[in-house]
């Protein structure tokens, strides 16, 4: 007779995600009914490999092995799957706790090219694109868009519109809450693990 061996925690992963969930598990998480209907709208579903119904199934079943699954990274975060869960459960925001957990464990590869964004917001308080990006930008927009980056004060001014700089106590503010929530360790942590 085959013996089946317990994990020390059988479940530590849906604990794990339970603990970062903003929602309460009354209202999601447990009330999982598998019917797909977030399947069904999700865009990255439609795409990709990615499944938000199997990847609820899986963290249910204690699946550790979802976090190390390249699908996770194929959601985009639109919230589609929400607005229309008859449960009131949120795959996109169990698949970001996913994603953190992956981070955790190094798996920061994915994500390194994004810390430019980090680093704009705690240096300007707002997200602008990398210089890094402007020659996709300009190859996959043509070489106008470039052209208004340049000249955004300018159109502005034109629409009425005032500077889109921050005052620097604005930036200040930012940079408190930046600190205060963590983003700034955790930009930093994941370009340590990139080195
Ligand atoms: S998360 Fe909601 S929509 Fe998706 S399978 Fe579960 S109950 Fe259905
Ligand atoms: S948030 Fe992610 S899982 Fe939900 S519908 Fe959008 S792409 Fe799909």
């Amino acid at each position: 007779m085959r013996t089946i061996k317990l994990k020390k925690d059988p479940l530590k992963l849906l604990n794990d995600v339970l603990k970062h969930l903003k929602a309460s598990p009354e209202l999601g998480i447990f009330k999982c009914v598998q019917c797909g209907m977030c399947s069904s709208v999700c865009p990255a579903a439609k795409r990709t490999d990615y499944d938000p119904k199997e990847m609820l199934g899986r963290v249910l079943q204690d699946d550790e092995t979802v976090v190390d699954d390249d699908t996770i990274w194929y959601c985009f975060s639109c919230y589609t799957c929400n607005s229309v869960c008859p449960s009131g459960n949120n795959a996109c925001e169990v698949n970001q706790i996913l994603r953190q957990m992956a981070i955790d464990k190094g798996d920061v590869q994915r994500i390194e090219s994004f810390t430019p964004y980090g680093d704009s917001f705690m240096k300007k308080g707002i997200g602008t694109i990398p210089e890094k990006y402007y020659e996709d930008m300009v190859s996959d927009s043509g070489p106008e868009c470039m052209n208004i980056k340049m000249d955004i004060q300018n159109i502005r001014s034109s629409l009425g519109l005032g500077n889109y700089i921050l005052p620097d106590d604005a930036v200040n503010e930012i940079d408190l809450i930046l600190k205060n929530s963590g983003f700034m360790e955790r930009i930093e942590m994941i370009k340590g693990c990139k080195k």
